[in-house]
């Protein structure tokens, strides 16, 4: 049996990406020791029952004493208290890295809290579910799946690629980039995306009094698609919006842009306008397939069971 990458892993935060990377670290061996921290007592008892870890406390700083590699997966906006409550028990030498869906704002706020003997490596999964909690990690949710790590000027080579080697073992693919470009692209491909879902499921929400039930009855239409992304977790979802602030309201501009020239075309009868913009979206979602991010089912996500390789 090949030895442990990690002495000792300490998961702070809980929920659908720290009980994930608890249980891949498990089955993949990854750690003599999975130390789990989550503030509240009843998401703890919780990870408990799962039997996550080997140890459990609602004392992040417990948790942390003696690790050689820390990841914090709490919602942005808490990564700066959470990172000054941890700075004081930081073994000399560990790796700490976060999954945080901004990178600028988490460098900002974590970053002063840092010891100049940790290597500090800001990191971000690109996999993730709308459910939240411990019960809705599952240990392949990385397979296949980017993590981005935006590296500071002065990280460690060595670092890093202990790093990369862990979240490969995940099951993850690796690049890197600076954190402002991945804020603008990650505001693109997910963020925006997000937000516009949230807003149309608002919308229709506020029509629904107008037309009873019929959203929810004729749903499968296109509407049901959007619910997906707009059930994910507000706290998330608030922070991330507040935590990238400039780069979404950049692409939202650019979106409300091209909205209006579809709206225009609509407006003008304009057939060839619609036919090119929907011939390219459809090529867009055939690379997609291409590139292994999606399965070519028809209706996907609905007749496949949630998760079956769950454990
Ligand atoms: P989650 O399932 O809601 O779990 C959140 C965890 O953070 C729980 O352990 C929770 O503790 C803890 N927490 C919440 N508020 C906190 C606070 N103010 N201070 C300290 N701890 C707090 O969230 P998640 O989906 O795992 O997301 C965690 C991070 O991963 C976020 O930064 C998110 O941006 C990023 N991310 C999420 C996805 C996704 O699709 N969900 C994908 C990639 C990256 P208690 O339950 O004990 O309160």
């Amino acid at each position: 049996m090949t030895e442990p990458m990690f002495d000792r892993i300490a998961l702070v935060g809980i929920g659908l990406i720290g009980s994930s990377l608890a249980r891949v670290i498990r089955r993949e061996g990854l750690a003599r020791h999975i130390a789990i921290s989550t503030r509240s007592p009843q998401t703890l008892k919780r990870a408990e029952e799962l039997g996550l870890g080997d140890s459990y406390s609602t004392d992040a700083k417990e948790a942390v004493r003696g690790a050689d590699l820390v990841i914090v997966s709490v919602p942005v906006g808490s990564s700066g208290a959470v990172a000054e409550e941890i700075a004081p028990a930081l073994r000399p030498g560990a790796i700490l890295t976060d999954v945080g869906s901004t990178k600028g704002s988490v460098i900002a706020q974590m970053q002063p809290h840092v010891p100049a003997d940790v290597h500090f490596i800001p990191g971000h999964p690109l996999a993730g579910t709308e459910k939240s909690g411990p019960d809705a990690g599952f240990a392949d949710l990385f397979q296949n799946r980017w993590c981005i790590f935006t590296p500071l000027p002065d990280t460690d080579p060595a670092a890093l690629e202990k790093l990369s080697a862990f979240w490969r073992a995940c099951g993850s693919n690796i690049d890197t980039m600076d954190a402002a470009h991945h804020d603008k692209v990650l505001a693109i491909v997910s963020h925006l995306p997000h937000i516009i879902a949230y807003n149309i499921v608002g919308t229709a929400d506020d029509l629904e009094a107008v037309t009873e039930s019929e959203v929810i009855k004729y749903s499968a239409s296109g509407f049901r698609d959007f619910t997906r992304l707009a059930a994910s977790d507000p706290t998330m979802w608030r922070d991330v919006c507040l935590h990238n602030k400039d780069a979404i309201l950049e692409m939202l501009a650019r979106f409300s842009e091209d909205l209006a020239f579809l709206q225009r075309a609509i407006r003008w009868g304009d057939g060839d306008k619609l036919f090119d913009l929907f011939t390219r979206t459809r090529a867009v979602r055939r690379s997609i397939i291409e590139a292994g991010q999606e399965v070519d089912v028809p209706d996907f996500g609905r007749q496949v069971v949630a998760h079956p390789e769950k454990s």
